[in-house]
């Protein structure tokens, strides 16, 4: 299956009739004229074939050149070649900026390994609409270091205080990955003991936060299982389902998880703005659990105020979609944005919380909570038979600690999780 473009003869030499042709050419779509970026990806997703929209024939809709090579899309979808792409102002939509983003990056390597996740990243956009209180991205290099970009693509003044008002895409990425994998030596593909190989979407942005990122998804995902590349899926969206077919089809070389940190619904609207409440993220788990897609939960940042019987709720939940794992993590005061989740919570009248929160800013407090709730949440998970724990302490918690406490602490920090992951790339 691919495109197949031809000249409108009564129109411009940029009027071009888009279609989609089977191998024996016969057209299985088509498109008319100047098919929206939606649509082509769409198709795809229809079809369940990746559709490479580089040298196809198309078109910029802005200034009629050949998409050859790096495009990106506007608002209304249609598509433009890098050029018009870079030249354009950010568009608005719900109190967003949007735009294209220039990341030449595809695939970083990541030290995710350490927390046994994976051994790359990807990123399918710059900035996140979810727009978590305790976010630590906006914190990295990834944006710290991009202050001067971000203003120029989407007119952000401060990157951090700015966080989730802001999304930059990277349309091309699909394309981008294919290109890439087509030129990797799998002989020297990084595969750490923890990390197995595995390549994540996304550490620094919800990868299914809507449609077109969700889009962009499907293709890199598509196109890594199709290189026998194992991939991590982690995301806050329920959007994650409508890729069920993929999942599937690329049985244990995916494992698919949501981050659900508390079912407190008040709490998570006030900590993650915009980002789907924890139930809707639940019953798409529960949706992966009944396809057969091998699934996680991200049980993390835990609040400091959940207690035992919190912690037994959130865990019988997760044992109904029986996960191959559940990674948890207390919370880390560190990121400079944390006064933010304790103006969240004062804003919701959490009192409680508040004060918790603005007591493990003292770094012997934070220990103890981050301890105790370690320990809590394996010791109620052993009253249950389907629920296997990651946790991951922090390596300033083995630095507080001594004896027995501190070895368990470190192996926990040395384990690898449950899943499969078989790597198959040709060597
Ligand atoms: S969904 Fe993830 S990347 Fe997006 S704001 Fe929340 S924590 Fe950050």
């Amino acid at each position: 299956m691919h495109l197949q473009t031809e000249r409108d003869p009564d129109g411009g030499w940029y009027d071009r009739f888009v279609r989609i042709v089977d191998d024996e050419g016969r057209i299985i779509e088509d498109f008319g004229k100047h098919p929206t970026l939606n649509e082509l990806r769409e198709a795809e997703r229809r079809y369940g074939e990746r559709i490479n929209l580089w040298q196809q024939g198309l078109v910029c809709y802005e200034c009629g050149n050949q998409i050859n090579d790096r495009f990106s899309a506007r608002l209304d979808g249609h598509i433009v070649c890098w050029e018009c792409a870079m030249g354009k102002a950010e568009e608005q939509q719900g109190g967003l900026q949007i735009n294209a983003d220039p990341t030449k990056s595809v695939l970083s390597e990541s030290k995710l390994h350490k927390k046994s996740l994976c051994d790359y990243v990807i990123n399918v956009a710059t900035g996140c609409r979810h727009g978590c209180k305790f976010c630590y991205v906006p914190s990295t290099p990834a944006i710290d270091n991009r202050e001067e970009m971000l203003a120029e693509q989407a007119d952000v003044n401060n990157p951090q205080e700015d966080w989730g008002t802001y999304l930059l895409y990277r349309d091309d990425l699909p394309e981008r990955v294919h290109d890439g994998l087509q030129q990797t030596d799998f002989s020297d593909w990084k595969k750490t003991r923890r990390g197995r190989g595995v390549v994540m979407l996304s550490s620094g942005t919800d990868c299914y936060q809507d449609r077109r990122a969700a889009q962009i998804t499907r293709g890199c995902v598509q196109e890594l299982i199709t290189h026998g590349v194992p991939v991590r899926i982690l995301t806050r969206s329920p959007n994650v389902v409508r890729d069920i077919d993929l999942f599937q089809r690329a049985g244990e070389k995916i494992a698919v998880g949501c981050s659900i940190p508390s079912f407190d619904t008040s709490l998570v609207k006030a900590m993650e703005p915009n980002a789907p409440p924890p139930q809707a993220r639940w019953e798409a788990l529960d949706k992966l659990f009944q396809a057969g897609v091998p699934r996680f939960v991200s049980f993390s940042p835990t609040y400091p105020t959940m207690d035992r019987d919190e912690i037994r709720e959130a865990l019988s939940w997760f044992a109904a979609i029986d996960p191959d794992v559940v990674f948890h993590e207390p919370m880390n005061p560190r990121g400079a944005n944390f006064k933010m989740c304790l103006d969240a919570a004062r804003e919701i009248g959490y009192e409680d919380m508040a004060e918790e929160l603005q007591n493990i800013q003292k770094r012997d407090q934070w220990v103890e909570y981050a301890i105790e709730h370690i320990d809590l949440v394996l010791d109620v998970a052993a009253q249950f038979d389907n629920i296997e724990i990651h946790t991951w302490p922090d390596r300033e918690l083995l630095k507080e600690t001594s004896g027995t406490r501190h070895h368990r602490l470190k192996k926990m920090r040395e384990k690898v999780s449950p899943e499969q992951f078989p790597f198959e790339a040709a060597k």
